[in-house]
Formats: structure tokens, sequence, C-alpha cells
């Protein structure tokens, strides 16, 4: 197959990281027959210095042409760099959320995954953690309550404030499809959570997510209190499969199932929109503590890049090639500085890439 995937590998550690996905993106075309060309971009600071502004039309425009799209991480040091004396909408952020926006993205797929080989990181009991987890959050990214009209106001002398929580049916179908979708391509389970004991837009969740099951049988599916949720996270993360849930729950839960894996450097996430395109980058930030030295974890941009090859361009047997060879070359013991445990052999970004390639 020939596929198109626009690069954008941004500031800091950016640029490291994603030569290492592409590396091993290479090495998957490679083994399996196919041709990728890469179109590299700029967006966040990178493009603040080029062009004056963090997203142009034209990056927008080539990334709609484009297949996929792969990112780094963007933003420079929120203290020091002159990226950050901008107003705030041609700071590098706002190029991320101008992006998405313009891509239509939302849905946000954020693998969670407790490797056994660095289950040390994990902060819950070992009874918990030995057991591993292997979860992906589908957060709504473009409702909710952080999208819904708000205000501060005075009301008979009193000030107050206001945040609406809204979703149409629409805006709830097209993320439980995509949940459901993805659970196809996993083991098979959803979780929907929602408050619907209390939220009326909680209660229309779950008869639209009731709507949308009845297209999967082979999936099976629970609703979950947001609550006993964030409890569950902790007693028992080897329950979930693929949750699905509105913007603020999911905001929130997913941090907290980050949390539990351990270590940000292994954290890959995806950016979706109703069709196979999406948007893959790693969880982290551009860590400008340790840009330009060669240290930083490649494995969660490597990861997504795992995720684009399954998601988007349906290509299953490659994108499990790549997580068995990040799984490998951990239980090898290679770890970058991040991960890093007694015993185990340190290597730098680039090392780290050229091991994950040669498992594949
Ligand atoms: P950060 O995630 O960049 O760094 C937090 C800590 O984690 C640092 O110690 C860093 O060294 C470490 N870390 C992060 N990724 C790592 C990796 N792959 N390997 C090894 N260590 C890693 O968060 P921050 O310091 O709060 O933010 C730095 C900049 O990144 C800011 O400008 C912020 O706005 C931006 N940011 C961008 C994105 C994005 O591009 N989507 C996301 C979050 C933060």
């Amino acid at each position: 197959m020939e596929k198109n995937i626009a690069v954008i590998k941004g500031d800091g550690i950016g640029p490291e990281i994603v030569t290492e996905a592409m590396k091993v993106l290479d090495r998957v075309a490679e083994k399996y027959g196919h041709k990728f060309s890469y179109e590299q971009l700029l967006m966040g600071g990178c493009s603040i210095d080029a062009n004056g502004v963090p997203l142009t039309d034209e990056t927008i425009e080539r990334c709609k042409a484009a297949d996929a799209v792969l990112m780094g991480s963007i933003g420079g040091n929120t203290t020091t760099s002159p990226w950050y004396k901008l107003p705030a909408n041609l700071r590098p952020e706002a190029g991320l959320l101008g992006l998405r926006k313009a891509l239509g993205l939302f849905a946000n797929l954020r693998p969670c995954v407790l490797y056994p080989q660095l289950s040390g990181a994990c902060p819950l009991k070992e009874e918990i953690s030995a057991k591993g987890f292997d979860m992906l959050i589908m957060r709504e990214l473009t409702g909710g309550l952080y999208f819904g009209e708000r205000k501060t106001e005075e009301i008979d002398g009193v000030m107050t404030a206001i945040d609406t929580l809204k979703y149409d049916e629409k805006e709830i179908r097209r993320i439980a499809v995509k949940a459901f979708d993805v659970a196809m391509k996993r083991r098979k389970k959803v979780t929907s959570v929602d408050k619907a004991n209390v939220l009326d837009s909680s209660r229309l969740w779950r008869k639209v997510v009731d709507e949308v099951a009845k297209d999967y049988p082979e999936v099976t599916y629970e609703h979950m209190l947001v609550d006993n949720c964030a409890m569950q996270l902790v007693k028992n993360p080897a329950q979930f499969d693929v949750m699905v849930t509105e913007n603020m729950f999911g905001d929130i839960l997913s941090d907290e199932a980050s949390m539990i894996t351990g270590s940000i450097g292994m954290l890959a996430s995806a950016s979706m929109n109703e069709t196979k395109f999406g948007l893959y980058e790693p969880s982290g930030g551009s860590a400008p503590d340790i840009a330009g030295q060669n240290k930083a974890n490649p494995l969660a941009t490597i990861l997504s890049a795992a995720m684009l090859l399954r998601y988007s361009f349906d290509m299953q047997a490659e994108a499990d090639a790549v997580e068995k060879a990040v799984d490998n070359v951990l239980s090898k013991g290679y770890r970058t500085g991040d991960i890093m445990s007694e015993g185990m052999t340190m290597v730098s970004c680039s090392e780290m890439g050229d091991l994950v390639a040669k498992e594949i």
C-alpha cells in the first residue's frame, strides 16, 4: 500500500522522537512491502519562528491532504521561552488547538498499558499491578462542559458563575460508533462512563450508546457511573478494554489512568475524526529540559505510529509487529533514562529506535 503521512516534528524533543518513529515505520514498510512518503510540516514554536504564527493555512491543507498525521510535541519552557510572551492566540499550543479543530478531530484515544517489565513504576499495590492492564480511553474532545455556554454575572447581588454541559445525539452517536469500531480491533469490550443518576446529558448518552451497541453484537458493553469508574481504575484496571466518555470525565479519568502506568514516555495517543483520518502523537510534552540531548524516550511516539497503522491504515499485523517489537526490547532489558531501573541497560533515544526497528 502507498500512504502519505504528514509529519509535524514540532519543538523540544519532538524532532528526536519523531525521527525514531519514522525509522520504525520505514522498517515496517520494508518488511511488509508498503511505501510511506512523508511530508514535513511546521506547527507550534518552530512555526512561530519561521512564519510568525503557530499554525499556517498551508499546514492545515497539507494535513488534510495526507492519509494521517504523525506529530511529536510542541511548546517550550513556559517561563523562559519568548513564545510565551506572545498573546495566547499566537502561542505554540494555539497551533495544536487550531489544527485539531480544522481537522474535525472529536475523538481522543489514549491507550494506557502497564507493561509487566515496567510494573515497578506503577504506584498501585503489587497484587494489582502484577496482573498488568491494557485499556484505551476514548474521550469526546469537542463538546460537553468545556465548550458549553458560560458566564459569570451578579444575580440578586451575588456573583454567580454558570457553565453548561450540552450534548446532542449526533455528537454522542459518532463517538459511540468510534468506540465500538475500536473495540472490534481490540478485546471487544466497551465501558461507557457517565453520571446518568444525575445528569440529563448522561441519560441521553446512555440511550444513544444502547442504540449504537445493537449494531455490534460481538462487543460486550456496560454502563458505569463516573465516580465508580474512578475507583475501579485503581482497584481493578485489568477489567477495562475500551472506555468511552464525555469530555470532562475523560480529561480526568485519562490522567488517572496515565498515572497508574507510571511513565509518561510510554503513553501514545491519537485524535480522530469520523473517517479513518487521525493525528497521532505522544501524550507527553516537548520536555525542554532534555531536548537536543538524545535522552528522550521515543517509545510513546513509536506506539503512536503503531496506532496510526492500526486505525488509519487498517494494518493490524503491522501494528501488532511494532507493539511486539517494543515489548521485546523492554523484555531484553533496554531502557531510556526515564524508565531506567537497576540491572537494566541504559540506551539513548536513537539507540532505542534502532533496537525497536531491528526487532521488526
Ligand atoms: P512535559 O511532558 O514536556 O515534561 C514533563 C516531564 O516529563 C519532564 O521532566 C520531561 O523531561 C519528562 N518527559 C516528557 N516526555 C518525555 C519523554 N518522551 N522521554 C523522557 N522524558 C520525558 O511537560 P511540561 O514540562 O509541563 O511541558 C513542556 C512543554 O510541552 C510546554 O510548552 C507544554 O505546553 C508543552 N506540552 C505540549 C503538549 C503537546 O504537544 N501535545 C502536551 C503537553 C505539554
